[in-house]
């Protein structure tokens, strides 16, 4: 059961989205989902949707991800028996480091990941490349069509 809000089982998906706490949070953010969350799905389910619509809303993903992050951080902080942030201090912490991350120093070269969108573990990366404040470009590798055999691609690709 959910120690916040006791009132459901404490999946990803409340923890996240449904809870009275994640709620808060998600209004304050004043962020737009392209689609419904189903109670069903779990977090892997909302990142795969928000990779798909990737082209349309760029940089959402690490918008979404950074505020889940929060929340979860949060969350832990009142479960300690913390004070927790309100939603919206905590939403501007959030997405002020996921800004930070996109406009820091030219210094630092800027790291590649070359991933296949439907890839699971390539948004751990992404999540701790934000997290870290790294640069980094996106280039897609679509293993459905082979991308990875291509010349070049095996020199640079870890696939
Ligand atoms: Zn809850």
């Amino acid at each position: 059961m959910c120690e916040l809000c006791g009132k459901e089982e404490e999946t990803s998906c409340h923890l996240f989205w449904f809870c009275d706490h994640a709620r808060g949070v998600w209004t304050s953010s004043k962020l737009v989902l392209q689609f419904e969350i189903s109670r069903s799905w779990n977090f892997l389910d909302v990142v795969e949707n928000l990779q798909r619509r990737e082209q349309s809303y760029p940089g959402l993903l690490e918008k979404v991800i950074m505020v889940c992050w929060s929340i979860w951080k949060n969350r832990n902080a009142l479960q300690l028996g913390g004070k927790g942030k309100a939603g919206r201090s905590l939403v501007r912490g959030a997405l002020y480091l996921e800004g930070e991350s996109g406009s820091g120093s030219g210094e630092v070269k800027k790291l590649k990941l070359y991933s296949f969108r439907w890839s699971t573990c390539s948004f751990r990366v992404r999540i701790a490349l934000n997290f870290k404040r790294l640069k980094y470009e996106y280039k897609s590798v679509n293993l459905s069509k082979g991308e990875q055999f291509i010349p070049g691609g095996t020199k640079t690709s870890k696939f």
